[in-house]
């Protein structure tokens, strides 16, 4: 590779699928805030239908599951926010639900790391979420699920506890946008590509975590996650 670059290009970020030795290749992390409405109250927010905030991660935010996750520098507080996360493999582009829902490679498990300090700066200044949510190591995911045809209504618990303490319990059917609803809207504002990852919002719960935590999350039907926080 030395005589085509530089230096040696990043590897390819991937997460497994469940049932193959196969590896999903990510391209990019997309990812929505205000979905559930009991979250958007716990943060002082009205839930409208109101299409919600779209930000990014950097794909090598990716940690796989059972990592040791570093608490970020020079934070004050990292909050968890379990989600699911949907994984495509076909192109969007202004695309309606019924083509959305058939993109879908799978789902996944994913917590959305956040420096909860930081955010609430960003938001009280009207400035970019990027320090908040785009560090690094802030997008630990599980294995990826395949499903051949996605249901277009979802249902399933969705946990996260901390320390064997449940602190976030949900449902999927709590989601204010459903998923094929979410790739619409966003393939309005961008060309959703295949190895596209986007995670679709918190129920409510969110809360500190600290050195030393053991976080499991997981989400009924698809798979579960876990981690620890150096
Ligand atoms: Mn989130």
């Amino acid at each position: 590779m030395t005589d085509v670059y530089s230096f040696s290009p990043p590897p390819v970020i991937s997460l497994p699928i469940v049932g193959t030795s196969k590896l999903f290749p990510v391209r990019r992390i997309f990812c929505i805030g205000r979905n559930y409405s009991d979250h958007v109250r716990e943060m002082g927010g009205d839930a409208t239908k109101d299409f919600p905030i779209i930000f990014t991660k950097p794909a090598d935010a990716i940690m796989a599951d059972k990592s040791t996750i570093k608490y970020p520098l020079s934070c004050k507080s990292l909050h968890h926010e379990v989600e699911l996360v949907v994984a495509i493999d076909k192109p969007l582009r202004q695309a309606d639900e019924e083509a959305s829902l058939l993109a879908v490679f799978g789902l996944a498990v994913g917590v959305d790391l956040t420096r909860r300090d930081l955010q609430a700066e960003a938001k009280k200044n009207g400035l970019p979420w990027d320090c908040a949510k785009a560090f690094d190591q802030s997008a630990p995911i599980s294995a990826i699920k395949p499903f051949g045809v996605l249901p277009a209504s979802l249902q399933g618990e969705i946990e996260l506890s901390v320390n064997g303490k449940v602190r976030q319990s949900g449902d999927l059917q709590q989601m204010i946008w459903s998923v094929p609803q979410v790739l619409a809207q966003l393939s309005n504002y961008f060309e959703l590509l295949p190895g596209d990852l986007i995670f679709t919002g918190t129920p409510a719960g969110v809360g500190a975590l600290l050195a030393g935590d053991h976080v499991s999350a997981s989400i009924a039907g698809i798979g579960d996650l876990q981690f620890q926080i150096a």
